[in-house]
């Protein structure tokens, strides 16, 4: 982008630097992690038309390019400290670009994340973000260290989100007010930073739900050379629109609850496993960073991945996850 490629830079994505020794304007930025700690670095990228639609809300759009990236370090147990953003732009709309940095901009702030470089370039929408994190050496969470006995746990919901996609290409109907509930979940996800890093030495492995629940947790499993057991009826109780009181739940069919939960995608919760004798533990992070968790089963020497219902039977359905290049 010749022509205001640079005046676009600082207006929209140049501040002062809080934490960072260089920051936006050079080569290179330059970050000086603590003694002690490691780098935690991992990107996203948002495609328009595979990730969100071209009318989304600039700002909810720039809250969710840094949220799935910082559910990312969330997942790792590690705190945020900055990140870079790369976009490609279609045209210079100042609008949009109000919108969309002081989205990404609220939610940077809230976790003191620093934009530090980047960069701007003409093209079809889309954005790529790359954050980095500190954690202590040795304390990231990894997908590789659950154990035959594990409890598997979710955080906040589940499915609400694909609930809302679904609404909105037209596949369910929804009340309004519950719409609107669901789209906020699909929109505006809250990256589980404060958990994360509460789960350090505690939980025995962890990642982020972006894709669905059952495939997700299959990487835990093949990370970790176990299977697992989960219980469908501790699975729905996290989708918050059938959840509540019976007057305001939705009366959805069990099999889209089921669908959504189980192979939804884009919850960006944190799905964790830890020993039978930390449960005490897990509550008192759940507490300590405000973030609701559900027991959903648990971890079993037996490979493979078995949904029991009420009764404690196998449900023979598969539920496949999110692939972008499945056929
Ligand atoms: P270079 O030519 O060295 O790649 P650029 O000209 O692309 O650098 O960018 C100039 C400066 O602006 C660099 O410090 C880069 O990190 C920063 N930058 C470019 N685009 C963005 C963006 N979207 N957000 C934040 N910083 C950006
Ligand atoms: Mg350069």
């Amino acid at each position: 982008m010749a022509q205001g490629e640079f005046a676009l830079i600082a207006q929209y994505f140049q501040r002062p630097v809080r934490r960072a020794v260089l920051g936006v304007g050079d080569d290179c930025a330059l970050l000086a992690p603590q003694p002690g700690m490691q780098l935690a670095i991992s990107s996203d990228m948002l495609v328009q038309g595979r990730h969100f639609f071209a009318d989304v809300d600039p700002r909810t759009l720039g809250h969710k390019a840094l949220a799935v990236n910082l559910s990312d370090l969330a997942a790792s147990g590690a705190q945020p400290l900055a990140f870079t953003l790369a976009l490609a732009l279609p045209a210079v709309d100042a609008p949009w670009l109000q919108g969309f940095s002081e989205g990404m901009f609220a939610l940077a702030d809230a976790h003191g994340c620093e934009l530090v470089g980047g960069d701007t370039t003409q093209g079809p929408l889309n954005i790529c973000i790359t954050v980095f994190g500190e954690v202590p050496a040795g304390q990231a969470l990894l997908r590789s260290g659950a154990q035959p006995g594990d409890d598997i746990y979710v955080s906040g919901h589940l499915g609400d989100a694909r609930l809302a996609l679904k609404a909105l290409l037209g596949h369910v109907q929804l009340p309004a007010a519950a719409l609107a509930a669901a789209r906020q979940r699909l929109e505006s996800p809250s990256p589980r930073v404060a958990l994360g890093t509460a789960l350090r030495g505690i939980a025995s492995s962890a990642l982020d739900l972006s894709d669905g629940l059952v495939g997700d947790l299959g990487h835990i499993l093949q990370a970790s050379a176990v299977g697992a057991e989960l219980q469908a009826d501790q699975v729905l109780a996290c989708m918050a629109a059938t959840a509540g009181s019976s007057a305001t739940a939705l009366p959805l069919p069990i099999d889209l609850q089921l669908q959504c939960c189980l192979a939804g995608g884009d919850d960006y919760e944190l799905c964790f496993t830890a020993a039978a004798d930390r449960r005490g533990a897990v509550q008192q992070a759940s507490l300590a960073a405000n973030t609701p968790v559900q027991r959903i089963g648990r971890i079993t020497a037996e490979p493979g991945l078995r949904v029991r219902d009420a009764q404690g039977q196998a449900m023979a359905q598969r539920w496949a996850s999110f692939d972008h290049f499945a056929s």
